[in-house]
């Protein structure tokens, strides 16, 4: 099953996918994390996206497809994977949908994750982040089992993007270049909207429903 989770960032899509890789067995293939990964081990691709990053823009499209077009050659693809953070652009999604008919394949289903701005905010700015293992924790709505340490033993961070500053120019990045994939998809039949404006688990709830029904909205 191959799957895009699509929306603003701070809605939760990261959080969502984490959990259905585990269910459903395929990767989560995060280009968000990819790049933090990146940058943490300076490799050329890291060093290039660092400056993007922290303005809160776009890495430009050629570096992101370069990337995803390598992590999907890997064999842990081959029964599918969730997409989260990519495409961000017409131009990727083009990118992504050349890959996928080269190998005669195809998207069964984008989730757009819809929440209105105030809570993006509050999500974005209680979010903590693990530099090890990249699990994602709330401060308030999904605290670690330790204050400010992950599962996994290593203190969280909060990423240098999610301040007040970058969040901003993130929302707007989003809505010029990101949000008309909405439509891209629509037109395609492939997507679903889920209102994500609820606790984790009946998102999830929402999101297994919408894969398993295909209902487009
Ligand atoms: P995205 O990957 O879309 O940027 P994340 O999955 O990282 O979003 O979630 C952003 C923040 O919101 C995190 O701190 C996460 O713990 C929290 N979060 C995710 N889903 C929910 C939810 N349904 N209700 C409340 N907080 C949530
Ligand atoms: P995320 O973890 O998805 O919030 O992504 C963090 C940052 O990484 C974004 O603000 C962008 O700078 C960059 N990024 C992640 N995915 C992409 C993408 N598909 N295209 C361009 N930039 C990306």
């Amino acid at each position: 099953m191959r799957l895009i989770f699509l929306g603003p960032p701070g809605v939760g899509k990261g959080t969502q996918a984490e959990k259905l890789s585990k269910e459903y067995r395929i990767p989560h293939i995060a280009t968000g994390d990819m790049l933090r990964t990146a940058m943490a081990k300076k490799t050329p691709v890291g060093m290039e996206a660092k400056s993007y990053i922290d303005a809160g823009k776009l890495v430009p499209d050629d570096v992101i497809i370069n990337l995803v077009a390598e992590r999907l050659k890997e064999p842990d693809t081959s029964a599918g994977y969730i997409l989260d953070g990519f495409p961000r652009t017409i131009k990727q999604a083009e990118a992504l949908s050349k890959i996928l008919k080269e190998n005669r394949q195809g998207i069964d289903r984008v989730l757009y994750f819809d929440l209105n701005e105030e809570e993006l905010v509050k999500r974005i700015a209680g979010r903590r982040s693990c530099p090890a293992c990249q699990k994602v924790y709330h401060t308030s709505f999904n605290p670690p089992p330790q204050e400010g340490i992950c599962s996994c033993g290593t203190a969280l961070v909060q990423r240098k993007d999610d301040r007040p500053e970058t969040v901003k120019a993130r929302l707007v990045v989003y809505r010029n270049e990101t949000s008309p994939l909405i439509q891209h998809y629509r037109e395609q039949g492939l997507l679903s909207q889920i209102d994500a404006d609820a606790g984790v688990d009946d998102v999830t709830g929402r999101v297994k429903e919408a894969v398993l029904g295909k209902k487009s909205s």
